[in-house]
């Protein structure tokens, strides 16, 4: 059965390139009728961030990519948080000591502060590995009885993985193909701290084990954890799930990783959602607080380091046809680019798909933020008119706040240009029309107004040209005689006098 996870470290809020690796899971695991598993690694006390957690879960909900197993929903794999299952490392890091794959290890910081310093001073950087671990503070260069005092004293250790000092791995990755490394290259990475706490390679591939993950899929960042995690799989004697690798998720000029500080120094968000730093208060921008919609930035997301395959050019996706289409075999190896302009693009998209009572509800809740009341069937009907331009829900009122309040300045070029000294008396003749015109339908102003700029032969842009400026303040807008009939005889006729004045 196919099982992912999807492990981050609440550290912070999830950025981009941590939803796509969710995304991609989620992706594969309902592709394969799988489970979406969510394990939050919480084992580095000193990087916890209050509110992390919680984040990470809004996020996930709102792109509607929910986790099916994870912290309060236990599918008798639980617990999820890592800093609950603390008492299950030890017993396997103690196995490893017994199988002879892992040592304690007594260096004081200093010793290896020293270490370093030495080695640098020699033009060298210095790894904690089969050439030297003898020569160091630790139980495979001390006797059996020394390490046992040292032991019963309580002096501080950790323990560390011995790796295979000359050998060539071969590793496998579902996007990679096969890869070799030597093992002589690899450090003896600590798997247990003195804090008493595992460090992640060791939480990740218990845990991976004992909650039966049969698929690993995350950033490329940890690809060179690959050769040790795969070396302690078989230390335990366990079958290693499969490994995919995603790829970076590049900055839009396309020079090295998008970082989290990106989003504000290029004016665009790179959190899912809004996060306000609890320590130092500051906010960074979310898709959601900037009027995106989860199916957009969901579709953005799988496309980066994703597509179909086989001559598709399709870049429409909804979640569930990305669940159809989706494969590891056409995640790309290299970096994308993250597109911030595609992402609007995407949203202007999903914008004319919307529901238009849905959007109606969303900008009533607008408007009433703003103090305004007004009828949902007039706000779908303003929402009609203006769709077509609109990207945001918010744009409904940057392209037609003139629907629900009157211009209060008019633009001055605008102004210039349509504003002639005879202009007043012919928007006086427009008011006695449209005065005597009870339908008011945006065909029937029309026509009557149209024929009667006819029959005068003014010329339309005289007429039209300050109607609009009057209805509207600038020239901009869909039909005039829409946005006529739209606000009504009465409505028109004081926006028109004031015009006048
Ligand atoms: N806790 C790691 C992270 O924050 C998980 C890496 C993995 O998926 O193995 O990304």
């Amino acid at each position: 059965k196919v099982r992912v996870r999807f492990a981050p470290s609440p550290t912070g809020p999830l950025h981009i390139g941590g939803v796509r690796t969710a995304l991609f899971n989620y992706l594969y695991a309902k592709k394969h009728k799988g489970d979406f598993i969510l394990r939050i690694e919480d084992t580095d006390q000193a990087r916890y961030v209050e509110g992390a957690e919680d984040y990470i879960v809004n996020s996930l909900n709102w792109c509607n990519i929910p986790y099916d197993e994870g912290p309060g929903k236990d599918k008798g794999f639980g617990p999820y948080r890592q800093s609950e299952r603390k008492h299950l490392y030890r017993e396997y890091a103690d196995k490893l000591i017994a199988s002879g794959n892992a040592y304690y290890a007594f260096d004081t910081s200093e010793e290896l502060d020293h270490h370093r310093q030495d080695h640098e001073a020699n033009g060298k950087t210095f790894i904690y590995n089969w050439h030297n671990r003898l020569k160091l503070n630790n139980s495979l260069s001390l006797s059996e009885k020394e390490v046992k005092q040292k032991l019963d004293s309580g002096a501080p250790y950790v323990i560390r993985f011995k790796v295979p000092e000359n050998e060539t791995l071969p590793l496998q990755d579902e996007i990679r193909g096969d890869m070799v490394i030597e093992t002589k290259v690899l450090d003896d990475k600590v798997l247990f701290k003195s804090d008493g706490m595992p460090t992640y390679h060791l939480a990740n591939i218990v845990d991976d084990h004992l909650m039966e993950i049969s698929h690993v899929i995350r950033g490329e960042e940890w690809l060179p954890s690959l050769a040790l995690h795969v070396l302690l799989y078989r230390a335990f004697g366990w079958k290693e799930p499969k490994f995919a690798h995603l790829p970076l998720i590049l900055k839009p000029q396309g020079k090295g990783k998008l970082s989290k500080r990106d989003g504000d120094k290029l004016g665009f968000p790179v959190f899912p959602l809004q996060w306000k730093d609890p320590k130092s208060g500051e906010i960074s921008a979310g898709y959601r607080e900037d009027g995106y919609f989860p199916e957009a930035v969901v579709n953005m997301l799988a496309l980066l380091g994703w597509n179909e395959g086989g001559g598709s050019e399709q870049e429409m996706y909804s979640l569930e046809q990305l669940v159809k289409a989706f494969s590891l075999e056409h995640v790309s190896k290299g970096g994308s680019k993250f597109d911030p302009e595609k992402t609007k693009w995407f949203q202007h998209h999903y914008m004319q798909e919307a529901n238009d009572d849905e959007l109606t509800e969303e900008f009533n809740r607008f408007l009433k933020e703003k103090g305004l009341e007004f009828d949902k069937a007039y706000i779908l009907k303003v929402i009609q008119l203006l769709k077509e331009r609109a990207t945001f829900v918010s744009d409904f009122w940057e392209l037609g706040s003139y629907f629900f309040t009157a211009p209060e300045n008019y633009d001055e070029k605008a102004a210039k240009k349509a504003w002639k000294d005879d202009t007043s008396d012919i928007i006086e003749q427009v008011k006695n029309i449209l005065k005597e015109t009870d339908d008011f339908s945006a065909e029937n102003i029309q026509d009557k107004v149209k024929s009667w700029i006819t029959s005068e032969e003014i010329g339309f842009g005289k007429v039209m040209q300050p109607f609009r400026l009057s209805l509207v303040g600038a020239m901009q807008g869909p039909d005039v005689f829409e946005i006529a009939s739209a606000i009504g005889k009465e409505e028109t006729l004081k926006r028109l006098e004031k015009a006048q004045q």
